[in-house]
């Protein structure tokens, strides 16, 4: 398209996308009298918590530790009001950080980037957008999301469908009234969990469709009270270095120290209780083992299946919400407020898909197993084309005409989870191989931002006009991932962590599971080695 095209704008750097990493990125570039703008497809800022607005969707990482953390202004001014802020408190947040630092006016919104084509006579990016807009930049950021591109699986009869349809990762700004209403939902993952209970309190009647149960634990969600506030906000140093310091990226989840069977099965028992009380993730941190040794997991899993089997009072739908195909903690770990409760009332049934998938969707509902289910709305909590998703949307070629899209047809390849090989200036935040989906991502993201930040001024300190990742180092970052990966349960899972949800996608574990910390010092050794398996030109 190059040899033609009228380049309606020049930028030192655009990045894709106005969720926390695109901002943040933005800021940084703009801090360093870099040009730049970003492309955003929604009208508005947020991201995720842009798109999110299902009832009961909240982030499930405390809000004190999922924040940013670039800004001792930003962290003393703003004021969480609960312990797992909601998506209208996040997506309110998203707002006062841009305005806070001005960065409305260097965001195009309502547009969408659809192809990318590193020009070999420029060497520099010409990028083209869904209302034709031209950008040639010599930077592109991709901080399109990992968790951004909804999934609708791809079930025969759809449009036939009388009701009205809705998408959790797509929901409409105007919150549906299903007051009275009979209404399906498809999916029990994580969004499932937190809408189901909310939308079981307005609704006539409420049908699941469950095809793989999920573990879930107790968020024991309350408003958070100004001294814990406060106490974290004189902390703040503390709890972020912290957070840097462990495996998740959260503050109190430290690494753990002993292994599941140093302890009799009694005191195991008090520990999981203990941690079932508190809330949160904790239990997946109470021993060393738990992602590494079936046994020592199937402690964890077995005890959370006991406690589904004593609050559902009805032992057939307990059974079906045990879940028995994958170790806890393999598959994002969904934190609920009275998800396994609501199947004790009367207005809401479980119906299980597993030997049975749907078979098509009709005028009136929908067809398992000979059955017809009929409702008014159906709502898919299906989740996302995770991770790749975004990407691979955008038709991105390098000088040579070849695609991203072809070079990751089996699975994603990258340097650090930032970069790929043969695509030069192209940069990718929380991108696969790094911990990104795997830890609090706000934590992640600035950890990306500030090391591709800092790699693009070293590109323009030094004269260059290219940096690239060197094949021979990617080779072995995707190696050392998957081995990572290998040593660990994750892979037992059916999960969109390596693509199981998505019919047709290369199968392979994508996220980096070595922890936030060892990662980034894997990152900051790079730099400290002259950009290792970088190569400037
Ligand atoms: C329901 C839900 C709950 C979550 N809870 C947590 C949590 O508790 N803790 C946690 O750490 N993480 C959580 N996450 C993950 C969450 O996605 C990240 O924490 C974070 O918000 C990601 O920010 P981001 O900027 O990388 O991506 P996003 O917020 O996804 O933003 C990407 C943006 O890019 C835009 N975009 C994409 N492609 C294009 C294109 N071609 N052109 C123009 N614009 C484009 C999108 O419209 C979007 O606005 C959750 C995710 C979901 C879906």
């Amino acid at each position: 398209m190059e040899a033609f095209l009228k380049i309606d704008k020049y930028l030192d750097t655009l990045i894709v996308g106005a969720g926390f990493a695109g901002m943040y990125s933005l800021h940084k570039q703009m801090s360093d009298g870099f040009k730049v703008e970003i492309y955003e497809q929604a009208d508005d800022v947020g991201g995720t918590w842009y798109w999110n607005k299902y009832p009961g969707a909240r982030c499930d990482i405390e809000s004190m530790d999922y924040s940013y953390s670039f800004s001792e202004d930003l962290q003393q001014e703003w004021n969480w009001k609960e312990k797992y802020g909601t998506q209208p408190e996040l997506l309110e947040y998203a707002k006062f950080v841009c305005k806070k630092f001005n960065l409305r006016k260097h965001i195009n919104f309502n547009t969408k980037i659809t192809k990318a084509i590193f020009s070999k006579e420029k060497q520099k990016w010409i990028v083209d957008t869904d209302n034709n807009t031209i950008i040639e930049c010599q930077n592109l950021i991709l901080a399109t999301g990992n968790l951004s591109t909804p999934n609708t699986p791809n079930i025969s009869g759809l449009s036939n469908f009388k009701g009205n349809v809705y998408h959790t990762g797509a929901w409409p700004k105007k919150m549906p009234n299903f007051n009275g209403r009979k209404v399906g939902i498809i999916g029990t993952g994580s969004s499932a969990v937190q809408s189901i209970p909310v939308i079981s309190e307005t609704v006539g009647e409420l049908l699941v469709f469950q095809r793989t149960p999920n573990f879930s634990l107790p968020a024991r969600h309350r408003d958070l009270p100004e001294e814990k506030r406060n106490e974290y906000k004189r902390n703040y140093k503390k709890y972020r270095q912290l957070a840097k310091n462990s495996s998740f990226g959260i503050a109190k989840y430290q690494p753990p120290t002993q292994s599941a069977f140093d302890v009799s099965d009694e005191e195991r028992n008090i520990i999981y209780e203990k941690a079932w009380q508190e809330g949160g993730q904790a239990m997946l941190f109470a021993f060393t083992d738990l992602l590494t040794n079936e046994k020592a997991n199937e402690t964890a899993s077995e005890f959370v299946r006991n406690k589904i089997r004593k609050i559902v009072n009805d032992k057939e739908t307990a059974e079906k919400l045990c879940p028995t195909n994958h170790p806890i903690g393999t598959k994002r770990l969904c934190l609920d407020s009275n998800y396994f409760e609501t199947y004790n009332k009367k207005n809401v049934s479980l119906i299980d898909i597993s030997n049975n998938p749907i078979e098509q969707i009709t005028e009136n509902g929908l067809l398992t197993n000979n059955i017809e289910y009929s409702f008014d709305d159906l709502v898919f909590a299906t989740g996302f084309d995770a991770m790749t998703g975004a990407v691979n949307a955008i038709e991105i070629l390098n000088d040579k005409n070849e695609s991203l899209k072809s070079k990751w047809l089996d699975g994603p390849k990258t340097y650090l989870g930032m970069m790929v090989s043969d695509f030069p200036n192209l940069f990718m935040i929380t991108g696969p191989q790094s911990p990104g989906v795997k830890s609090q991502m706000i934590l992640s993201i600035e950890q990306h931002v500030d090391f591709i930040h800092d790699l693009i001024s070293h590109k323009k300190g030094n004269n260059y006009n290219k940096v690239n990742a060197k094949s021979k180092n990617q080779d072995q970052w995707v190696t050392h991932n998957n081995e990572v990966a290998n040593a660990t349960l994750y892979p037992l899972a059916h999960s969109w962590y390596n693509g199981d949800n998505i019919a047709g996608k290369s199968k392979g574990f994508m996220p980096y599971v070595g922890g936030v910390a060892n990662y980034k010092n894997i990152c900051d050794e790079k730099v400290q080695n002259n950009y290792e398996g970088f190569e400037f030109s």
